[in-house]
């Protein structure tokens, strides 16, 4: 900038100089005059107006040194010439680098102002920035406080312990005065402190659920400020000089409260909110910002879910808690049945044994006071009471049967046995009392059906001789006609077998036997139940017939295990019925097809074989028993000595005995008496057979006989027969184990 030049006036002025002065003197001051007015121009088109006064003053500076040029246009005087060329050449220099310094300043300005623009801009944007990363972090620690807080609340899911919690992490996260929950009452009408920060317990004071501020917080989501002087904001006893802070208060859904049953709580019917009340200082000039408000919001819904799976959680402890006593009652009712059910088993081994016993001397008994002379008369009573004794000894067996199968302790025999002999066996069994009734009895057995079998011919036989049984039982007349073939599993896609699935394998086949009667019938609506224990049909023949309503029960149960099934069709009550059933056989390995050992049978008659003079020796510590015993073996011929204790028997025995039969129900006694013998006599051929005559049918008894060595194992009751096939069996063979 070029400063103003004072003139010499006493120095005279040559004229051109003068002009030439005179002039730039007026462009310095054009020039001078424009430039603040162009920056009036640009700072008013520009947004923004920095260094408002540094500009005004040099805007002044300008215009002042300015009016000097001009005011020089007045006060010329003349100078020396040398003073007025310097003069001269100075002022146009001056005013010549003015102007161009003036036009410069039209294109600096606006660069210069927008370049102070954008700076401007951008620091606001930066100063914005910054506040917007304020704002964020602050979210984040907002965010960060929530999930700390939910976590705490989370972590547990005990209600009390949530509640507690949150108010403890609420006070903390917001430095909070006072923070509380309002529960709702049992009635639902008014609200209860239930939970605060700083008292341990509070007081209950009520508030009524339909004060208006508690509407308000109800009816909104958000978290409200609400007035310190309200109830639900009272939370201390008032001391007088005690003044609230700031308060805030949002709902807090229970959710679902009614459903879980929750039975300290009430079931809310209007509104199923609790209130939460915070409380900043009083003393500080703090207020609510709005994220607090909704980190209250958030932690609100939180404490909700909370609650909610704390009721689930409680609610389903309960349930264990109550299973577990069910469980308890339940396992002790199933040991209480166990238990009985072991005292009856044991009560029936017992009752077994015992009725065996006597039977053993009724049946033997009658049986040789058959074989006497007797008149019609008295022939007729022996046979009935042979028959009834034989039917009650069916019926202990039934019964013993039962009671294994119930409580699993069945087990079937595996061994190879004729199956054509059975059929047979069958058929000679039922003849007699069919003839009586005038029953044709046809058997049909197919030409396929194998002749040996493995399998447990004892059930077998028992399952066939309930089933025939049964339809000569209930056919007054007519024909029984029994059929046995090789079933095809194919052949049991029978709407009548839904649950039997056969599974054909090698080395096994099928048997069906089907056994159709023209008898009384059944009434279709009775046939699902003629399975079950004690079943018996309604018809008038079944009624009057003396069944004991165990044989299909227990038939079934046998064809069950033989991975069989069986099933009854009848059109109806007089119209006959066939029962029908499948078992699942063994079929042996052909090479050694004679060598299995056969499990021998008790042959049911040897007609009129001789035991004369076969020396017998038979102890038994029951009189009567060993008497029975006694007297069979006596009609038989043999010779016999009865001893009752085993000191006794083992005085008897060096008298060359063939046979000893022994009760080994008294327990090791026997045993040991069996022992003793097989010292006495090294060599088998020299020793007498030692056969058990026992009542005992368990398998421990058995088992333990063959341990010791025995003979054989025979079965009370026994009559003359049975005794007579006993003896030719084991004279012929040595050995006799009959199955228990
Ligand atoms: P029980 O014959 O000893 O009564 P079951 O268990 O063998 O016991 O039979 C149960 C019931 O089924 C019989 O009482 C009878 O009513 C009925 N029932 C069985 N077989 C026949 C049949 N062939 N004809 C008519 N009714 C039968």
């Amino acid at each position: 900038m070029e400063s103003c030049n004072c003139i010499d006036p006493q120095w005279p002025a040559d004229e051109l100089l003068m002009r030439y002065q005179y002039i730039s003197d007026f462009f310095i001051a054009l020039a001078y005059f424009s430039i603040p007015l162009e920056l009036i121009y640009f700072v008013k088109k520009s947004a923004v107006f920095p260094y408002r006064w540094v500009l005004v003053q040099f805007g002044a500076f300008i215009v002042l040194c300015g009016a000097t040029h001009l005011i020089n246009l007045w006060t010329f005087t003349i100078h020396s010439r040398t003073v007025a060329v310097v003069m001269t050449i100075a002022k146009i220099l001056t005013a010549v680098v003015s102007c161009a310094t003036a036009l410069m300043l039209v294109h600096i300005i606006p660069d210069l102002l927008s370049a102070k623009t954008r700076e401007m801009f951008l620091k606001n944007k930066a100063a914005e920035l910054d506040r917007e990363v304020g704002l964020i972090r602050t979210q984040e620690e907002t965010g960060r406080h929530v999930r700390m807080l939910t976590h705490e609340i989370r972590s547990t899911l005990d209600r009390h312990t949530i509640l507690k919690t949150t108010l403890v992490e609420l006070g903390r996260t917001l430095g909070l005065e006072e923070c509380a929950l309002w529960m709702p009452t049992r009635t639902g009408l008014e609200l209860q402190l239930s939970y605060t920060l700083r008292q341990q317990n509070p007081v209950g004071y009520t508030v009524p659920i339909h004060h208006p501020v508690i509407n308000q917080v109800f009816s909104s989501n958000r978290a409200v400020i609400i007035s310190p002087n309200c109830p639900v904001a009272r939370l201390r006893p008032h001391t007088g000089k005690y003044i609230a802070g700031s308060v805030v208060a949002v709902r807090v859904p229970l959710l679902h409260l009614s459903n879980f049953q929750i039975y300290d709580w009430p079931e809310v019917s209007t509104r199923n909110y609790a209130l939460m009340v915070l409380m900043i200082p009083s003393d500080s000039a703090r207020q609510w910002h709005v994220h607090e408000l909704e980190l209250v919001e958030v932690v609100a819904d939180q404490v909700a879910v909370a609650l909610s799976h704390a009721a689930i959680l409680e609610e389903s402890m309960r349930a264990r808690d109550l299973l577990m006593e069910q469980n308890i009652a339940l396992d002790l009712a199933r040991r209480e049945a166990e238990t009985a059910i072991r005292a009856r088993n044991d009560f029936l081994a017992v009752m077994n044994h015992e009725m065996r016993t006597p039977m053993h001397a009724i049946i033997a008994l009658s049986s040789l006071l058959q074989e006497t002379e007797l008149t019609s008369e008295q022939r007729l009573m022996v046979e009935t009471i042979l028959k009834s004794s034989n039917l009650l000894a069916t019926l202990i067996n039934d019964v013993l049967d039962l009671s294994r199968l119930e409580d699993g302790s069945f087990q079937l025999e595996a061994a190879t046995f004729n199956l054509h002999s059975l059929f047979r066996e069958v058929l000679n069994l039922i003849k007699p009392v069919a003839s009586v009734k005038k029953l044709s009895l046809t058997l049909h057995l197919a030409s396929d059906l194998p002749v040996y079998t493995i399998g447990d011919e004892k059930r077998l036989m028992q399952t066939m001789l309930n089933v025939v049984g049964n339809a000569v039982k209930f056919s007054k007349e007519g024909s029984i006609s029994i059929t046995a073939f090789v079933a095809k599993p194919e052949s049991f896609r029978d709407i009548r077998t839904p649950d039997f699935l056969p599974v054909p394998s090698d080395g096994y086949f099928y048997l069906r036997v089907q056994v159709k009667d023209s008898g009384s019938g059944i009434n279709p609506q009775d046939i699902p139940t003629l399975f079950t224990k004690f079943a018996q049909n309604q018809s008038p023949a079944a009624k009057s017939s003396a069944g004991n309503g165990l044989g299909l029960a227990i038939s079934k149960r046998f064809v069950n295990l033989m991975e069989g099934d069986i099933w009854i069709e009848s059109e109806g009550i007089g119209k006959g019925c066939t029962v029908t059933f499948v078992v699942k056989l063994g079929i042996p390995d052909r090479s050694n097809e004679f060598k299995l050992p056969f499990a021998p049978k008790v042959p049911v008659n040897h007609g009129s074989a001789n035991f004369a003079g076969l020396k017998v020796l038979v102890m038994d510590d029951n009189g009567v028993s060993r008497t029975a015993t006694k007297g069979l073996l006596v009609h038989l011929g043999c010779d016999v000595t009865s001893v009752s204790s085993s000191e006794e028997c083992l005085r008897a025995v060096p008298a060359e005995h063939k046979v000893i039969f022994m009760d080994v129900s008294t327990g090791l006694d026997g045993y040991e008496l069996v022992v003793r013998v097989k010292e006495r006599f090294p060599k088998r051929q020299d020793r007498p057979l030692i056969v058990a005559l026992t009542g005992n049918t368990s398998k421990v008894t058995k088992e333990n006989c063959m341990r010791v060595g025995m003979d054989g194992l025979i079965l009370k009751p026994v009559s003359v027969d049975k005794m007579r096939g006993v003896l030719s069996e084991l004279l012929e063979r040595g050995v006799l184990f009959e199955t228990v």
